[in-house]
């Protein structure tokens, strides 16, 4: 029985603070041919961001050409930054098998599933274990303003609304359980049967 080689397009998604980033990073080490789609961004790098390696960080000038050039497979204003997937390189590391990661809000999410000429994708939201512990968590991280957490609380109010939109759930409470009913969810997809092209004989 043949087996359809293309790669897995996971869409992890959720409000900002949810900790998708540190669930992605894990799989990643976890599974090496996950691979995670280098987005661009007109935000400045943080420290420690490498250009290239965290984000290719662009000016508005030239992401504003990439918008003109139909490079983006999904782009968002994401807190007053722009970002963007870059098309092609996700496009050729799923033709090469690779497992291909989109760590994206959830408007660009949404939008990538609703593209008819996108293929076949599992979408995974990540979601807080409470409303208040979300708050927390932004206050805790210590990077914003209380403006900024007010804004970001009131995105996710939005974006929580839209659950239903995607094929998955994960409540990130404890990460190693979150892990692994994300592990759970891709064991399973593996053996969707769009993956297999049976060879059926001539009667
Ligand atoms: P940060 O600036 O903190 O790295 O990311 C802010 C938010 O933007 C996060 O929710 C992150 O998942 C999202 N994000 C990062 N890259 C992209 C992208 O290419 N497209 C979209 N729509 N969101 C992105």
């Amino acid at each position: 029985m043949k087996i359809n080689r293309k790669g897995m397009l996971l869409i992890v998604s959720g409000p900002s603070g949810v900790g998708k980033g540190t669930l992605v990073e894990i799989l990643r080490k976890y599974d090496p041919n996950f691979k995670l789609s280098c987005s661009v961004t007109t935000r400045d790098p943080r420290p420690g961001e490498i250009d290239g390696v965290h984000y290719h960080f662009i000016t508005d000038a030239e992401y504003d050409r990439m918008l003109a050039e139909d490079a983006f497979l999904e782009h968002a204003v994401v807190h007053d930054n722009r970002y963007g997937t870059l098309r092609k390189p996700v496009e050729e590391m799923l033709e090469e098998g690779k497992n291909v990661i989109l760590e994206i809000d959830p408007q660009g999410a949404i939008a990538v599933m609703e593209n008819p000429n996108v293929g076949p994708y599992v979408s995974v939201f990540i979601l807080p274990p409470s409303y208040a512990l979300l708050e927390k968590r932004l206050t805790a991280r210590k990077t914003d303003q209380p403006e900024v957490i007010r804004r970001r609380m009131k995105n996710a109010r939005i974006e929580l609304a839209k659950l239903d939109r995607y094929q998955y759930a994960i409540v990130n409470d404890k990460i190693d359980v979150a892990f692994d009913q994300l592990l759970n969810i891709i064991k399973a997809e593996k053996q969707r049967t769009i993956r297999y092209m049976p060879e059926i004989p001539e009667d």
